[in-house]
């Protein structure tokens, strides 16, 4: 009896890894998380001469983009998701964020959020990433690190780790930045290891409260831990760029008490024109620009309410107006398991956008690329 049960299983066990197998090479490794970030229908005006011109001649910063999540070759120009090292040069960027998402939860939602599951475990074991990356976070950050620097040895990317390095403009640069600390695992060695892959952008918390900080979308949401408030201490010491974007909002009023320099919020919205969960308050917004900081603004549903150019620019318009112009940013959350209103390749809208609201060529300049170039220039040794 034992015998043909066991046997059963084995046949079950045989047959579903046979089919994920044979569904893997069909779907192909991109297939679920190209299902998540999508571009959805928005009206979108037609580009103007000016703001074609204009676009051209900019050094276009993008603070957040989570692109080395997917499984596709990110040096080709591909049909899904949003962006890719094409699409980021059509868009005339010069300078993107690659940001590691490490762990997600199951069920995720933007109020509240354990860390009890783990929903790139299936997805590192579909896109074949190495066993090590499985049940270790620290590996899966390492592993999305030398992702990068396998794209950066095509010529098409260079990964900036120094201030020195932000001063080349050609070809694309591109800083790695981490999205969550539960990264390291609760151990400082790992906060080095990483330094040493080449993070120079750590955000403290993602979508579950951890070791070194409480989430905006955590169970109990909490400040920093002792353990965050030494890390944090050290990523100012080594110029690392503290990111504030999913910290619970006692976090963020207490790094904002702690640091003496300037720190990112790299992606997000803004709660006086879309009033959703982690969107930032105004007296964030001044906290952040008192600090000298910069904000991101994204590009998706929950952060604007309105995924039109308009209606991004009217969230820049809100920051511009509250506190000034050089504290405000892009921060698009492209390939972020988003709903946005056009790829990367058109980003040119958000100049046009902008000349339309009557920015003018030096504020355009300053919101597209070279206030977050000011503040990367600060913080990075
Ligand atoms: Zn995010």
């Amino acid at each position: 009896m034992l015998k043909k049960i066991l046997l059963s299983v084995l046949m079950i066990v045989v047959v579903v890894f046979v089919t994920a197998l044979a569904a893997n090479s069909f779907l192909g490794r991109d297939y679920f998380i190209n299902g998540a970030s999508k571009v959805v229908p928005t009206s979108l005006l037609e580009l103007s001469e000016e703001g074609k011109r204009l676009h051209k001649r900019l050094w276009v910063v993008d603070l957040h983009n989570d692109l080395l999540l997917a499984g596709r070759d990110a040096t080709e120009w591909a049909a899904a998701g949003h962006s890719d090292i094409p699409r980021l040069q059509a868009g005339n960027v010069g300078l993107q964020v690659l940001s590691a998402v490490i762990k997600v939860p199951f069920g995720l939602n933007s109020r509240h959020n354990d860390d009890n599951s783990d929903m790139v475990l299936p997805l590192a074991i579909w896109q074949h990433w190495p066993v090590r990356t499985w049940f270790d976070l620290t590996e899966r950050a390492l592993y999305q690190a030398d992702k990068l620097k396998k794209i950066a040895n095509s010529d098409a990317v260079h990964l900036i780790t120094t201030k020195k390095q932000l001063e080349k403009r050609k070809p694309l640069g591109v800083i790695l930045a981490i999205e969550g600390l539960h990264a390291l695992e609760g151990d400082e060695k790992n906060y080095q290891r990483l330094y040493d892959a080449g993070y120079r952008m750590m955000g403290l918390a993602h979508f579950f409260d951890n070791k070194v900080s409480g989430s905006a979308h955590g169970v109990n949401k909490g400040p920093l831990t002792d353990f965050g408030r030494h890390i944090v201490k050290r990523m100012e010491d080594d110029g690392v760029v503290i990111d504030l974007a999913h910290a619970s909002p006692s976090a963020i009023k207490e790094v904002l008490a702690m640091v003496s320099g300037p720190v990112v919020v790299s992606h997000t919205g803004v709660k006086g024109t879309c009033p959703s969960m982690r969107n930032l308050s105004d007296e964030q917004i001044t906290s952040i620009a008192a600090g000298g900081g910069v904000i991101g603004i994204g590009f998706w549903t929950t952060a604007l309410c309105d995924i039109t150019p308009d209606g991004i620019v009217k969230a820049i318009r809100y920051v511009s107006d509250l506190v000034g112009v050089e504290y405000v940013a892009l921060g698009t959350d492209y390939d972020g398991a988003t709903k946005v209103g056009f790829s990367a390749d058109k980003l040119a809208l958000i100049t046009d956008a902008l000349l339309r609201a009557n920015f003018s060529e030096h504020e355009i300049r300053l919101i597209m690329g070279e206030n977050t170039q000011r503040v990367l220039g600060q913080i990075l040794h």
